[in-house]
């Protein structure tokens, strides 16, 4: 099979084959991950190993930040990110439906600026040069657009402290991740399981609101408990770790961007040659891990989709707010299912 799926996706064949080991024996343990005590060791050192990877993947470790593995998906961040951060006014830029789920929450703590919007072409492109306020709280965006596949190549201009929701392209390409205050992803699309969702915070944004903050919403009590101020969710942390470590192993973050821009490249040159198929987002804005397209033809809708199945092609269907289809590609979808979706395109063009 060939796992398009924009989520929960792909995962590194060689991490799900670790991870079902562990399930039924940790490390010659004995006991499986699932029963031991997470604050047992063991599990304390693969709690250390996820977040200190995750820093030092984004280049990030020394300089003031922390990581956390917290619970509720990148959605409760949406409602945290307000809560730990909105204390006058927080600037949104809105790209896509994830945007606008998280301007729904923030506005129930404060006031919300939308500074930009591409809402009037159903979120094709990312808007660029539109003012930003100078007395923002922060600024968040969504560096990449899961649904509508696009992606920020640049990041906005601001002395705002910079807030992302980076659920659908963490650890997919490089960034001056120091530019963020912020960034949050939830683990199923470039991490692990559904279950947990990383958060990684310069200390300094932090304690400088006047609300009170429900504990469990609390990054301060999150980040000085090391993710463990309750039960974390053993399974997706070890799980996302060992993916963060085959990452490491493949060179990190530089070494996987330059396989993503090969796999980006064959899939959107076949997009743009291929007469029967249409790109949907702006060509400047596009993703390299969600590549959004139509059928131009509506007879061959049939036969595509047949051809497709028939190769092993599997969750290309598009969003429902877009149409059409979308090739997830994420961190461990290999090159070579690139290749199985363009030769069925071509296929169809030369069986049409
Ligand atoms: C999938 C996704 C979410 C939602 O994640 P949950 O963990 O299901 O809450 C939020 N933002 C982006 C960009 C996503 O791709």
């Amino acid at each position: 099979m060939h796992n398009f799926s924009a989520g929960p996706c792909i995962l590194p064949q060689e991490v799900m084959q670790q991870a079902a080991q562990a399930v039924k024996e940790l490390d010659n343990s004995g006991l499986s991950l699932i029963e031991i005590s997470h604050r047992s060791p063991a599990f304390i050192d693969i709690m250390e190993r996820a977040t200190s990877l995750a820093l030092e993947l984004l280049g990030l470790q020394n300089k003031g930040y922390r990581a956390m593995f917290l619970q509720g998906g990148a959605s409760q961040q949406f409602l945290n990110v307000a809560y730990n951060l909105l204390e006058t006014k927080a600037g949104y830029a809105n790209t896509g439906t994830w945007s606008t789920k998280a301007i729904k929450e923030a506005k129930l703590l404060g006031e919300v600026v939308e500074v930009s919007s591409s809402k009037d072409t159903n979120f094709n492109y990312i808007p660029k040069g539109y003012a930003i306020p100078t007395d923002l709280d922060y600024l968040h965006i969504t560096t990449n657009n899961t649904i509508f596949g696009t992606q920020y190549k640049t990041l906005p201009d601001t002395n705002a402290t910079l807030v992302a929701d980076s659920s659908s392209d963490i650890f997919s390409r490089q960034l001056d991740f120091s530019k963020f205050g912020l960034l949050y992803a939830g683990a199923q699309k470039n991490m692990g399981p559904a279950g947990t969702t990383l958060v990684v915070v310069r200390e300094d944004v932090l304690g400088k609101v006047s609300r009170q903050i429900p504990s469990m919403l609390d990054y301060k009590i999150h980040a000085d408990k090391e993710s463990m101020f309750n039960t974390p969710p053993v399974f997706a942390v070890y799980t996302s770790m060992l993916t963060l470590e085959w990452l490491k192993n493949k060179g990190g973050v530089a070494a996987i961007e330059k396989e993503n821009e090969a796999k980006a490249a064959l899939m959107y040159g076949e997009i743009d040659r291929n007469p029967l198929f249409d790109g949907f987002a702006a060509k400047e804005d596009r993703s390299t891990m969600n590549a959004t397209f139509t059928l131009n033809t509506p007879a061959l809708k049939e036969s595509f989709e047949g051809m497709a199945k028939e190769a092993g092609l599997n969750g290309i269907n598009g969003h429902r707010s877009v149409g059409g289809y979308r090739a997830s590609m994420y961190n461990a979808l290999p090159l070579s299912s690139v290749q199985a979706l363009v030769d069925v395109m071509k296929t169809l063009e030369k069986n049409a």
